[in-house]
């Protein structure tokens, strides 16, 4: 980047961006600010984050840290926002909330600024009043910061829009579909769930995903099967499967070790779906697709045989 101008914000494209980056880079952009994305998930990503990341970290913190390695340097300040709580009943897992301050201590000698905002419903600070903070801090006025909050909200649901819409077309094929339910950021990620998908898809199944769905409408359907799960993510992926569920021969759940909201809700799903066949898939860092390919191989045998394609 020498004689270069560096792009102001950068992003790590790990964790909640693959839940909110259409709206973070909206939010940006429409203030005029140059973003920079970290580079798609990959080994070596992961292999920095593992050195990084405290040993007790699970698998994405892990993945968010060598994202954060790899923009260090890059941009003139890295964006972590905060995600706490929607409200009293409604909360982000803890990690969300502390990604900010974990990635400033770890890079404490880089030299390299970070920025956040605080999304705490709790403690008077929801969505659209910490991103109009944010643009505030960055130099821009209350106005212009609530109108790039606006614009970016309205990318964002058009994003979620057009996922579901695609799925919708997904769940019409016809043959085999198997449903993967995980986090945005395991799912998609090239190196962790991305070859769970590509995989499915080369073994002639149709893969649908629990999380292509509108969250508000996810949550609900969460809200009437489990009235006690309380992580907002959680929420929007057990209340996709059981709004795609009957539209699958199975259900995949994938979740990054050591998860403990997903260790709860799995568990939750387990118990209570009937009548599916399941296969759960713990991703860390020692997992090869190999093992993980024989696996997916067997569990689509299983419904080729429920279905009588198998003898
Ligand atoms: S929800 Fe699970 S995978 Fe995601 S950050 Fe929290 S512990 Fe990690």
């Amino acid at each position: 980047m020498d004689g270069e101008k560096m792009p102001a914000i950068g992003i790590p494209r790990a964790m909640l961006y693959y839940r909110y980056g259409a709206l973070w880079e909206h939010f940006f952009q429409s203030l005029g600010l140059s973003t920079v994305l970290s580079p798609p998930g990959s080994r070596g990503i992961l292999e920095a984050g593992t050195r990084l990341a405290p040993d007790e970290s699970c698998l994405s913190l892990k993945m968010f840290m060598g994202h954060v390695d790899a923009l260090v340097g890059r941009c003139e300040r890295i964006f972590i926002p905060r995600y706490s709580n929607y409200g009293y009943t409604e909360f982000f897992c803890t990690r969300y909330e502390g990604i900010y301050d974990q990635a400033r201590n770890i890079f404490r000698s880089s030299g390299q600024r970070f920025i956040t905002c605080n999304i705490d419903v709790q403690n008077g600070s929801p969505e659209a009043k910490a991103f109009e903070k944010l643009g505030v801090e960055l130099g821009f006025s209350p106005r212009q910061s609530r109108h790039a909050w606006h614009e970016a909200a309205r990318a964002l649901e058009q994003q979620q829009k057009t996922a579901e819409h695609i799925q919708k077309e997904l769940a019409g094929k016809p043959g085999m579909k198997v449903l993967v339910a995980g986090h945005s950021y395991v799912l998609s990620d090239p190196y962790l769930g991305r070859p769970i998908l590509d995989y499915l898809e080369s073994a002639g199944a149709v893969s649908l995903r629990a999380d292509a769905l509108e969250p508000e409408t996810a949550r609900k359907a969460c809200a009437r099967f489990s009235p006690t799960c309380r992580w907002i993510t959680s929420e929007e992926i057990v209340g996709g499967v059981l709004l795609w569920k009957d539209r699958v021969d199975g259900i995949i759940l994938v979740s990054a070790f050591p998860c403990g909201p997903d260790s709860m809700t799995n568990e939750l799903l387990i118990r209570r779906l009937k009548g599916k066949p399941i296969l759960t898939l713990v991703l860390d860092t020692q997992s090869g697709m190999a093992g993980v390919e024989t696996r997916i191989e067997s569990f689509l045998d299983i419904i080729r045989f429920q279905k009588g394609e198998m003898v």
